[in-house]
């Protein structure tokens, strides 16, 4: 097996210098350390959690396509011996993954397409996607990039071209930092390429795309805190949380320190057969967010992606989902119901895709 640190590396070179020259605490691992410590071999997912070796043969199996990668913070919100807890079923890689199905492929949303610079998806009026790195603090199997082929882009490294295109259309106003996730880089290099963004006069907004403050909250740090309060740019953040057993206290305090650093704060969440497909969940899972000042933003029906299948909602359920959501909660906590469509410029309302 590679060495953690050596795989970290390969992905991150910056973060490895900065854990050596600050190494932390003992009792209080950096968010370096909790990263390149997640767990990755199923064995041990199955035997920390008390589960059936019975579900083994298939966790390596379909962890060979995509694999496995859970920090501790994630594990700890998992219940022992649960092989349906609805966090366990997100990260545990599953027989049915290795089922494949036509009307799922490997590039579900024409991202390949959609791809103006190296790393740069330009779909949406006005918006453009920078894919900062492939890494993430945890592996999600319902992943849509699960197959993006981010080597081809070697990200970081093709930055200048990137930010050149930027330069040149005057229409991007908002920049949105995704990836992998951009929290995976450390915040030299995060501040780094937010002072280059900075820089370019027609970007008025940086938009951050992030599952780390729910996976990782560690990685909420003083100095990512530094890093955004002195960021020019007004600036969102949209984190990924699909349940509210995800929402612990130590998640609740990373995303009220986020808070006050004047960012907004948004979720995203998909739409997961087994996970949150249930209106009494949604609905829990919008206040909880409210109440550590992050607003509902969109409920993603799942995009298509070969190995996902199982996840799948079909749309009448879904529609139906929301429109009882839509009896339980106030305006402003409803999520937006929405289907991403090859070629299309915007997300659709899931409602306007199904309209006969
Ligand atoms: C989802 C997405 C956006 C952002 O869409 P919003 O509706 O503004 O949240 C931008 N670019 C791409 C490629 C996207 O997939
Ligand atoms: S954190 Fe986001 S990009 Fe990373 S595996 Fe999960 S869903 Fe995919």
């Amino acid at each position: 097996m590679i060495p953690k640190t050596a795989e970290l590396l390969q992905i991150l070179p910056s973060q490895i210098s900065e854990t050596t020259a600050n190494s932390p605490p003992k009792d209080d691992k950096s968010w370096q350390q909790q990263q390149a410590d997640a767990l990755r071999e199923p064995a041990r997912l199955l035997q920390q959690l008390a589960l059936p070796d019975s579900l083994l043969a298939a966790a390596e199996a379909a962890g060979a396509r995509f694999s496995l990668r859970v920090p501790a913070a994630w594990l700890a919100r998992i219940e022992k011996g649960n092989p349906t807890d609805p966090l366990l079923r997100q990260i545990l890689p599953a027989a049915e993954e290795l089922r494949s199905s036509t009307a799922f492929s490997t590039d579900p949303v024409g991202d390949r397409a959609a791809r103006a610079a190296p790393g740069l998806l330009h779909k949406y009026q006005g918006r453009v996607l920078l894919m900062t790195t492939g890494a993430c603090a945890i592996h999600c199997r319902y992943c849509f990039r699960r197959h993006y082929p981010y080597s081809d882009d070697s990200l970081l490294t093709q930055l200048p071209a990137a930010l050149d295109y930027i330069r040149t259309d005057n229409s991007i106003h908002e920049v949105i930092l995704s990836g992998g996730d951009p929290l995976s880089l450390s915040n030299s290099r995060l501040a780094q390429l937010i002072q280059q963004i900075q820089t370019i006069a027609h970007v008025k907004r940086l938009r951050i795309h992030t599952r780390t403050p729910v996976a990782l909250p560690e990685r909420i740090d003083a100095g990512l805190l530094e890093v955004l309060n002195t960021v020019k740019l007004q600036s969102v953040m949209v984190i990924h949380c699909n349940h509210p057993e995800e929402l612990d206290e130590q998640v609740l305090e990373a995303l009220s320190a986020l808070r006050q650093c004047g960012l907004t704060l948004l979720n995203q969440s998909v739409l997961l057969k087994g996970v949150n497909d249930n209106v009494d969940i949604l609905s829990h899972l919008s206040q909880r967010l409210f109440s550590a000042g992050v607003l509902a933003y969109y409920l993603h029906q799942l995009d298509r992606v070969e190995g996902a299948q199982h996840f799948e909602v079909p749309d009448t359920e879904a529609i139906a989902l929301h429109d009882a959501l839509r009896q339980q909660l106030p305006g402003y906590l409803l999520p937006e119901l929405v289907r991403e469509q090859r070629g299309v410029g915007a997300k659709t309302p899931l409602q306007e895709v199904c309209r006969p």
